[in-house]
């Protein structure tokens, strides 16, 4: 009985770490914010992926602002219009 509760735990845990690399992946693959991909940004010298993700699309910026949006009760600009 025990074997079989620990191997349900290790199940759930390995299930667990292989999610957590999936998302992390896909975080560091493309921004989450436009779409567009790691590889863009290398082939366009656009600014640097890195740059592009921690300046214009700071992920908790982005979400911070979103929430803001979501609270606000009074007419909305056209910049949130179009965010929201
Ligand atoms: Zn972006």
């Amino acid at each position: 009985m025990v074997a079989v509760m620990l191997a349900v735990i290790i199940n759930s845990f390995v299930m667990a770490k292989a999610e957590d690399s999936k998302q992390k992946e896909a975080l560091s693959a493309a921004c989450i914010i436009c779409n567009i991909d790691r590889s863009r940004f290398n082939l366009e010298n656009r600014s640097s992926f890195k740059t592009h993700k921690t300046i214009r699309h700071h992920l908790f910026n982005y979400f911070d602002f979103k929430y803001r949006l979501n609270k606000k009760t009074h007419l909305l600009s056209d910049l949130e219009c179009w965010v929201q």
